[in-house]
């Protein structure tokens, strides 16, 4: 049995796990960005990305108060709450 790749639409062994010509995850789950509502400070925007990465929250938590910092805070702050808008609450 074949089915057709997510990505590409070439045909692939069922169940594999990525495909044989593009390489492409054929999870049936694709990963969506949400805010966290376990893993939150404040409105979940750092820990919906930590779970989108995979990485450890307060990893991103310290990138994103450094680069806040550098770009000199106001930018990082409008643009913490425009991702808070636009990312959906899980
Ligand atoms: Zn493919």
């Amino acid at each position: 049995m074949t089915v057709a790749c997510r990505a590409c639409g070439r045909e692939i062994p069922e169940g594999s796990a990525y495909c044989s010509f593009c390489g492409a995850s054929q999870s049936p789950v694709p990963r969506k960005l949400y805010r966290s509502t376990q893993e939150s400070k404040l409105l979940g925007v750092c820990g919906g990305f930590a779970a989108y990465w995979e990485v450890d929250p307060t990893l991103v938590r310290a990138g994103y108060a450094v680069l806040t910092f550098v770009s000199g805070i106001l930018p990082g702050i409008i643009l913490y709450f425009v991702l808070a808008l636009i990312m959906p609450k899980r």
